[in-house]
């Protein structure tokens, strides 16, 4: 007991907070992770990482490999999250209205990059529930800012703004999102785009549900980025039921 109290009396005194644990705000949570499409963005590595996370946040994850997913009504309705990460590729009418009428309903929306702002090219009423739609990186792979446009925000508190090397997305983009990070392309690879500010981190809704994007996430290592790993999992978690 003495040996307790001494302990507790050393913590105090070096300033350091005994402070109880928190729960995750995603503990039992039923989060779909549907993934798939263009390779080239390592749907499958995305996947297992946001998944191996959301285990370690006590969540309920259920991995799918399938927009079929989206159709099984009784599943769609027991979700509080949906997380796409499928690039281009296709799905039905009938699997584009699953997904639709759940966010509607009030299930969350998350993603990143190419694989919730460049899946479905041909789906109009997918563009309109996320809020924005890649047409182009100009250069490829290039060195730009990220900045902080909305400072207060429970998604970007505190993250400062940060450089990367990787796709500078130029997105077309509903005027409903709530911006909370943008670039500034500097018109090296196409001149007429210099100064051009494009939303890089946004949230919406549609219907009842919140949707949450971040433009960042072309290649495994950029999750690396504290930045851009902290604005993906608050997102995630801001977009939750
Ligand atoms: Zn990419």
């Amino acid at each position: 007991m003495k040996k307790l109290i001494f302990v507790f009396l050393l913590l105090q005194f070096s300033g350091i907070k005994i402070i109880a644990q928190q729960p995750s705000t995603l503990e039992g949570k039923n989060i779909l992770v549907v993934y798939g499409g263009w390779k080239g963005h390592q749907p499958e590595i995305f996947a297992t990482k946001i998944a191996d996370w959301l285990k370690t946040q006590h969540a309920n994850v259920i991995l799918s490999e399938s927009t079929a997913s989206y159709t099984d009504t009784e599943l769609m309705d027991s979700l509080d999250l949906v997380i796409q990460h499928i690039t281009m590729s296709k799905m039905s009418a009938r699997e584009s209205s699953g997904l639709s009428r759940a966010i509607l309903n009030g299930v969350g929306l998350a993603g990143c990059h190419g694989g919730l702002g460049d899946s479905f090219r041909n789906d109009t009423e997918f563009q309109y529930m996320v809020g924005g739609q890649f047409v182009k990186h100009p250069g490829g792979q290039v060195d730009y800012q990220v900045t902080i446009t909305e400072k207060e925000d429970e998604i970007t508190k505190g993250i400062r703004d940060f450089n990367l090397h990787t796709e500078q997305y130029y997105m077309h983009f509903d005027p409903l999102i709530e911006v909370l990070a943008t670039t500034r392309f500097s018109g090296e690879h196409d001149a007429w785009i210099e100064g051009v500010e494009i939303p890089v981190i946004w949230k919406k809704p549609y219907g009842k549900g919140r949707v949450f994007y971040s433009a960042l996430g072309h290649s495994e290592d950029l999750f690396e980025v504290s930045e851009v790993w902290t604005l993906m999992t608050r997102g995630i978690e801001w977009a939750t039921k």
